[in-house]
């Protein structure tokens, strides 16, 4: 039975009655497959599972889609129910930001070597809002482990380096991206999309696809690999692709053609509104 919580007070009730190892999946509600696969690897390595939903409006710059997140608080209770999720804590913003313009002026700011680039060069602000978001639900929930998505890489990269910045004594374990059969990334925003534009939306990973696949084959060097892959995307009108990068796996920096490490292909696109964002492996 999944307890819904909407308290600060409450939730520390219940987690000081609960059994460890505690897990936190932190989520903007809306929940699909993706959300599902953190809360089924949290439960195969933990005895008390928290989801919370939240949508950081300290995350959002001025023209995103804050108003129009998709919620739908009753339908996501019922996925965690069917998931034995023991907690479900959705608190109202003035529970988690009681002075929402003194926590803007100060947010937790991530290096800008992670926060500035990729998704940051476009959503200002949006790392900070992030960074700050996870520092509170972390300092309020004390979890000993915390699951995030491989899909949201970047954020994933501020997870870590805010762990560590500030010492916080819980385990970030991430999770492989999961992805509809067309290979589309489940995302929320994929609500937004007709049957049609979530074809089109297919080819981000078609695109990271080929790009490792000319990257592995060494016919490429990275940057006539990533060209090929823009002009595959090309092909599709719909989509308006905001970054295509190459980035080392080990710190997100620039990757060069001599490379030793592992590194990701990185994409964001919009298709309309909105906003996509997929990236893959090449080991
Ligand atoms: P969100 O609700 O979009 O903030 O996502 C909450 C968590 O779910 C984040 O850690 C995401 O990276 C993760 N997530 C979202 N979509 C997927 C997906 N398709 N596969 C795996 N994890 C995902």
């Amino acid at each position: 039975m999944t307890s819904l919580i909407k308290s600060i007070q409450d939730i520390k009730n219940v987690i000081a009655k609960s059994a460890k190892p505690l897990a936190l999946i932190p989520t903007m509600g809306s929940l699909h497959a993706g959300h599902i696969s953190l809360i089924q690897t949290a439960k195969s390595e933990c005895k008390t599972i928290i989801v919370y939903i939240f949508v950081n409006p300290l995350q959002f710059g001025p023209n995103e889609d804050f108003s129009e997140y998709p919620k739908d608080l009753a339908s996501d209770l019922k996925t965690c129910e069917e998931n034995n999720v023991d907690f479900v804590f959705a608190p109202e913003i003035n529970e988690i930001y009681p002075d929402i313009e003194s926590v803007k002026r100060n947010l937790i700011t991530p290096p800008c070597e992670l926060a500035d680039i990729l998704c940051g060069k476009t959503r200002e602000n949006h790392f900070s809002g992030v960074a700050t978001v996870i520092k509170r639900f972390f300092d309020i929930i004390e979890p000993d482990f915390a699951y995030f998505g491989e899909k949201d890489l970047q954020q994933l990269y501020i997870i870590k380096w805010l762990v560590k910045e500030f010492n916080l004594p819980v385990t970030v374990q991430s999770c492989p991206i999961v992805r509809e059969h067309t290979g589309l990334a489940y995302s929320s925003r994929n609500k937004y999309l007709s049957a049609d534009e979530k074809n089109i939306a297919a080819s981000l990973y078609k695109a990271l696809k080929l790009a490792r696949g000319n990257t592995r084959s060494g016919i490429f060097p990275l940057n006539k690999a990533i060209l090929e892959s823009l002009i595959f995307l090309s092909h599709f009108p719909e989509i308006k692709v905001e970054y295509f990068e190459a980035k080392d796996k080990t710190n997100l920096a620039n990757v060069h053609n001599d490379t030793k490490h592992g590194f990701y292909y990185l994409i964001a696109a919009k298709i309309k509104k909105v906003r996509l964002i997929d990236n893959i492996e090449v080991p």
